[in-house]
C-alpha cells in the first residue's frame, strides 16, 4: 500500500479554497496499484456473504465495480438525481463543498440483501450516510463500508450508524 499512497496527489484549493482535493487518478492510471488498491477494498469482505457492492458517483463506480468482481457480487449504482431511468428513491445530504442527492433503482437490492458500499474518500460522511440510509431504506443489509482514504480529521466515520468501515489510508 505504501506505493499506492505515494501515488495519491493533493491539489490545494479545488474544488474550492480551502479544500485539499485527493486527486486519485494517478493510482488508477497504475496497472499494479489499481490492483493493490482493488484487493485491498475486497480482502476483508471474501467470506461475508456480500451479493452486491454499491458504488457512489462517480469516483466509487470505478472502484466497487472491481471490488463487486473480485467478490463474485453484482453491482448497484448510487447516482446523482435524475440520472437514474427507472423508478427511485433520494436521499438528500451536505458535503465538504456543497449540498447534493444520491438515489438507487427501488429494486436495487432485494430486502435482507448483504451489501458492501464503496467510495474513494470519505470526508465529513455526509455521502457515506445518505448511502447508508438509501440502502437500509429498501431493508438491504448494509454489511460494511470500503473506502481508499479516510480524511479522520473530519470525523465522518461517526456518521455511519455503526456500519464498519475499512478505510486503506487515513489522514490526521
Ligand atoms: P463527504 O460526504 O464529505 O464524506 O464527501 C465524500 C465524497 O466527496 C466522496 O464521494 C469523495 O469523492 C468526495 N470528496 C470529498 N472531499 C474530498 C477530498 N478532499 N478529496 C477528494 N474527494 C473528496
Amino acid at each position: 500500500m505504501d506505493y499506492v499512497t505515494s501515488l495519491i496527489r493533493d491539489i490545494p484549493d479545488f474544488p474550492k479554497p480551502g479544500v485539499t482535493f485527493k486527486d486519485i487518478t494517478p493510482v488508477l492510471a497504475d496497472s499494479q496499484a489499481l490492483k493493490t488498491l482493488v484487493d485491498a477494498l475486497a480482502e476483508p469482505y471474501k467470506d461475508q456473504g456480500i451479493s452486491k457492492v454499491a458504488g457512489i458517483e462517480a469516483r466509487g463506480f470505478t472502484l466497487a465495480t472491481p471490488v463487486a468482481d473480485r467478490l463474485g457480487a453484482g453491482f448497484i449504482p448510487m447516482r446523482k438525481p435524475g440520472k437514474l431511468p427507472w423508478k427511485t428513491v433520494r436521499e438528500d445530504y451536505s458535503l465538504e463543498y456543497g449540498a447534493d442527492a444520491l438515489e438507487i433503482h427501488t429494486d436495487a437490492a432485494e430486502p435482507g440483501e448483504r451489501i458492501l458500499i464503496v467510495d474513494d474518500v470519505i470526508a465529513t460522511g455526509g455521502t457515506a450516510a445518505a448511502a447508508v440510509r438509501l440502502l437500509r431504506g429498501v431493508n438491504a443489509d448494509v454489511v460494511g463500508f470500503s473506502v481508499f482514504i479516510e480524511l479522520v480529521f473530519l470525523d465522518g466515520v461517526s456518521k455511519l450508524n455503526g456500519v464498519p468501515v475499512n478505510a486503506l489510508v487515513r489522514y490526521d
